[in-house]
């Protein structure tokens, strides 16, 4: 067992001691399989919570309105839930009602893929009641169940399945790509949120490349938030650019795909918003995006504006197969700037009121820019003496 289980055994002991059933559930259970690294380890139980905050000292009510609670042991918490099934979806996102059983396969049943369905007891036997460990064989992303009921309860699943065969590298099983096609366009009832994650994480995957080009031949991508980012152009172009490189982070992911669509100002805010991102994310994108465009044009003033977002903006364009004599030239104007921003500057506008060169107002502002603008060209050297002069001479 991988060394979290390990730590995690006492829990599903405990639980089995107490006289209820307990496994380790989901992607951990894939990925120790996988022989990958796993980040949560989950827990199911035939136990009901309250159950469950009987049997140990310290827990937390993560959430259990879905019947998960946080047992704490040893520094680390563990969700544990109980087994559960989902009845009855209306609106093609959330069950009308979850109701708690006390059978691990009525559990396992409701999960989306049979390479998700597995759970582990505690004597490390993997039970695989849908045939997901063929599937992991065959490399392959299949429903539980009827894959047309499956996505019709919740059309997110859909993403999932793209989400996972580009974290794995795997393919769609056909049945499931079928019915996927089939109820695409249901991902328009779906939260953007909820959306957000599993594309981030798809775009962050090792096959996003081939990934995007069957979103494009099953048409899922057209029912994306967004309309400028839909375009089959821009996601066949995506493809390719993923096709050999992988983006390290969110910024690097959203600046990718929104900051590279070339379109006004303002339809890139509308864009931004349609899609929920935080303040982080739209303002970041929204800064590189010019400067994207324009990438061979590219001043030092313009390079020392996104001074602060150097290291995506480099990576971006290394995705994007901007050629490396280009990009060495702007990471060499980069390191090359004399200041970082404004701050550094060696004489502040506090200091020009004191030496008497300048009174608080319009004016004030309007030389120390000009004084930025001369440092960061190199016009004026970045040190008080030669600030002060410049200031004489401007008065
Ligand atoms: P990751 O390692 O990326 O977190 P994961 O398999 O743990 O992958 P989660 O999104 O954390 O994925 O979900 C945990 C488990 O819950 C899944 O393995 C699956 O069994 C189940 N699950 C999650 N979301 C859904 C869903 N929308 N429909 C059905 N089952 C789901
Ligand atoms: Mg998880």
């Amino acid at each position: 067992l991988p060394s979290q289980l390990v730590a995690a055994k006492p829990i599903l002991d405990k639980i089995n001691a107490a006289g209820y059933e307990a496994y380790f559930v989901g992607g951990c259970v894939r990925d120790m399989i996988l022989g990958e690294e796993l980040h949560d380890v989950d827990i199911a139980s035939s136990a009901y919570p309250e159950e469950i905050k009987a049997i140990f000292n310290k827990t937390v009510d993560t959430g259990i309105q879905h019947g998960t609670v946080m047992v704490l042991d040893h520094g680390e918490g563990y969700e544990i839930t109980t087994f559960r099934t989902e009845s009855t979806y209306t609106d093609f996102r959330r069950p009308d009602s979850v109701t708690f059983v006390r059978s691990l396969t009525e559990d396992l049943k409701r999960r989306d893929f049979t390479i998700n369905a597995f759970a582990l007891d505690a004597d490390g036997t993997v039970i695989d009641l849908f045939g997901g460990l063929a599937d992991l064989k065959k490399k392959q992303i299949r429903a539980v169940g009827d894959p047309e009921e499956r996505f019709t309860e919740d059309a997110l699943r859909m993403m999932r399945a793209f989400r996972f065969a580009s974290k794995l590298g795997f393919s769609i099983e056909e049945g499931t790509l079928e019915a996927l096609t089939k109820l695409a366009p249901n991902l328009e009832k779906i939260a953007v949120e909820r959306i957000q994650v599993e594309f981030e994480k798809l775009l962050m995957g090792q096959a996003a490349g081939t990934v995007l080009e069957s979103m494009v031949a099953v048409d899922l991508f057209a029912h994306f938030p967004g309309q400028a980012g839909q375009s089959a152009g821009h996601f066949l172009e995506m493809a390719g650019w993923l096709q050999s490189a992988r983006p390290k982070n969110l910024l690097t992911v959203w600046t990718l795909y929104l900051g590279t669509l070339g379109i006004p100002k303002d339809g890139l805010q509308a864009e931004l918003r349609s899609w929920k991102l935080s303040r982080e994310i739209m303002a970041t994108v929204s800064r590189l995006a010019p400067a994207i465009e324009g990438v061979n044009d590219l001043s030092v003033w313009d390079l020392y504006q996104i001074n602060d977002l150097a290291g995506t903006f480099l990576e971006v364009l290394e995705i994007m197969g901007v050629s490396e004599s280009v990009r060495l030239s702007i990471s060499d104007t980069f390191a090359a700037l004399p200041i970082a921003s404004a701050k550094d500057l060696a004489l502040n506008g506090g200091q020009l009121i004191q030496s008497g060169l300048a009174k608080p107002g319009p004016a004030l502002g309007k030389l120390l820019h000009t004084m930025e603008r001369q440092v960061v060209s190199g016009q004026l050297e970045n040190s008080k003496d030669a600030l002060l002069a410049f200031a004489k001479e401007a008065e």
